[in-house]
């Protein structure tokens, strides 16, 4: 069984032929960010390098190749009504596994999530793919530092301000929101309140 460290040098190459020079260099910084964070909370940075490397592997597939993944793998038809930034983590997280042979579960996981976030229990690998998608050097929006500086506090404190800002921030845009960007926003306000 190959170690995280030897499937992070496996697929690089493979990640980098699939996007956009500067998706490439945003995942990469996501692996940085990812490994700070996961040094920060226990856990394996080798595991947190491989997810933030690949966590946005799908994002430039052309939609067909979604719309053909969601008949194969039986997953629920609604997917097909909603759009790339949704179907880059939930339906991207299969051709991760299918295209880079990569099977550990908590990865995979944390790549279906990492756009949406989920409840209060969510493992640690994906609070930190999450934060760290959205915190990496290269982020530079309203409240970026606000957030990195929470982070560094409390990953869960993060998780639920990330969640609140992208919130409001769809909201205040008119944007559709999917049910699981709501349904995580609302478990993580009643575990504070
Ligand atoms: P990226 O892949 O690194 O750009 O980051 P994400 O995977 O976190 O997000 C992808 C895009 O989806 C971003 O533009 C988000 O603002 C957007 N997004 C996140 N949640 C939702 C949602 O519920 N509805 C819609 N329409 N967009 C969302
Ligand atoms: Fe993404
Ligand atoms: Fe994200
Ligand atoms: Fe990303």
């Amino acid at each position: 069984m190959a170690t995280y460290a030897q499937q992070l040098k496996a697929v690089e190459g493979q990640v980098q032929s699939q996007l956009s020079d500067g998706r490439f260099q945003h995942c990469l910084r996501v692996k940085d960010y990812a490994i700070r964070l996961a040094q920060q909370n226990g856990v394996d940075p080798d595991q947190a390098a491989l997810a933030g490397l690949v966590h946005d592997y799908a994002k430039e597939r052309p939609t067909e190749d979604f719309l053909a993944a969601i008949d194969r793998h039986h997953l629920d038809p609604d997917l097909k009504n909603w759009s790339r930034a949704i179907w880059h983590g939930v339906v991207g997280a299969y051709m991760i596994k299918d295209e880079l042979g990569i099977d550990d579960p908590t990865i995979l996981d944390a790549v279906v999530n990492h756009t949406t976030g989920e409840g209060v229990t969510m493992s640690t690998l994906a609070k930190i793919v999450f934060m760290a998608d959205y915190l990496e050097l290269g982020r530079d929006f309203p409240g970026v530092e606000e957030g990195r500086r929470i982070t560094d506090q409390s990953l869960d404190q993060g998780v639920f301000y990330q969640l609140k800002e992208t919130l409001s921030f769809l909201a205040s845009q008119g944007k559709l929101i999917y049910p699981k960007t709501f349904t995580s926003y609302n478990d993580w306000a009643k575990h504070f309140s």
